[in-house]
């Protein structure tokens, strides 16, 4: 049984007709750029994620930059980011010319480390970027009070996250301002790039209405040097159809979680996600470590079942960043997990036998 990494075949079906009328819409609509499907789709949004207000924008590398530029962050400021995170959150605070400052993550939850985060707050640091890794959400009770205590700004990276909960609170409603991704493969996801901003400030929203549209309000008037960053209209209609899924398509993504930690508890060589208490989890991935990573992977792969790795290099060990100087064991937590994740089979529609089948040959892996 060939059992794929991620598979869009049942999400498809359900959206398929629904997205060639909303497609059929935009086209007889004659206005493409910036027009109702993105006005709706932000409103929607907003209530889904119990903000004040959403801007759409053209992927989640720009929500977070676009946020980031908003607080008036910039070159000689210093921003909180996880080590164990994806590029895109440091890139986003590389691009305002501040500087990432890495925090060790919980080596249980695989976020970041409320606990270590005060160490690294020095005069310049401005704001502090939580990433929701994986679907589940930081510890934000900490975080927002660490931030209050040292006047921080909190911008939450939700781009694996969508609906998830700390301690009854959606994510992406704590930060002053907060990003997130709908790329085709996360929980929420187009069909091709498309990103969104969530704030409660309605100057951080206008000032990001700006940046995104060319940094003008009014047309051939520009006030600061913004982007053209916008969400499409296709992309807009398309996640319009989507979004009253998530709930469904959360709650299997959820089934689908349990029916794994059922399958492989017990197994000494694995170590199983953990959700901390007060946090909940929407297993955009569900991740195990194993010190025997490399060689599971492979032969998982040689009876077809497919896994990624998320992510085999940290941000501070990569060519890109060099200029930082970091080398490795500098963040051996970060490192460990690089080394020893592996993200198995999760889509929309996956069955529990094949979940079963994924364990089984985990099993057959480690018995052998
Ligand atoms: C996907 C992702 C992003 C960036 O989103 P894009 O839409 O690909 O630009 C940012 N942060 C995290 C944690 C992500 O997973």
């Amino acid at each position: 049984m060939n059992i794929p990494f991620l598979s869009f075949d049942k999400t498809n079906d359900q959206i398929k007709t629904l997205t060639l009328e909303a497609i059929e819409r935009c086209i007889d609509s004659k206005w493409y750029v910036l027009g109702n499907e993105v006005k709706e789709f932000e409103s929607l949004y907003s209530t889904y994620n119990k903000v004040k207000f959403t801007i759409g924008v053209a992927n989640g590398l720009d929500a977070l930059h676009l946020s980031l530029l908003a607080l008036e962050i910039k070159e000689g400021d210093e921003v909180i980011v996880p080590s164990n995170t994806y590029i895109a959150s440091v890139l986003a605070v590389s691009y305002t010319g501040a500087t990432p400052v890495f925090v060790e993550p919980d080596i249980n939850t695989y976020n970041i480390d409320p606990d270590k985060i005060e160490e690294k707050i020095t005069a310049k640091t401005k704001a502090i970027l939580p990433v929701h890794l994986y679907g589940q959400a930081c510890e934000m009770g900490k975080i927002m009070d660490i931030a209050q205590k040292h006047n921080l700004f909190v911008i939450e990276d939700n781009a694996q996250a969508h609906g998830a909960e700390f301690d009854g609170k959606i994510t992406g409603s704590f930060g002053n301002i907060n990003g997130t991704s709908f790329y085709p493969g996360k929980n929420l996801g187009a069909l091709g790039d498309a990103g969104g901003i969530t704030t409660d400030n309605e100057q951080l929203y206008t000032k990001c209405l700006s940046l995104r549209n060319y940094g003008s309000h009014k047309k051939y008037y520009n006030e600061v040097i913004g982007y053209n960053s916008r969400l499409d209209e296709l992309q807009a209609a398309v996640l319009k159809v989507k979004l009253p899924f998530m709930a469904e398509w959360t709650n299997e993504r959820i089934q689908i979680a349990a029916w794994y930690n059922e399958g492989l508890q017990g197994l000494a060589e694995i170590v199983l996600p953990a959700t901390a208490p007060k946090a909940s989890h929407v297993y955009h991935l569900y991740t195990i470590r194993t010190e025997k990573r490399d060689l599971l992977q492979q032969y998982l792969n040689q009876k077809g079942i497919g896994t990624l790795i998320h992510y085999p290099v940290p941000p501070h060990l990569q060519e890109a960043y060099k200029n930082l100087g970091y080398e490795e064991g500098d963040f051996p937590l970060a490192e460990k997990i690089a080394q020893t994740t592996l993200s198995l089979p999760l889509f929309i529609g996956m069955t529990q036998s094949q979940v079963e089948v994924v364990c089984q040959e985990i099993k057959s892996y480690f018995n052998a």
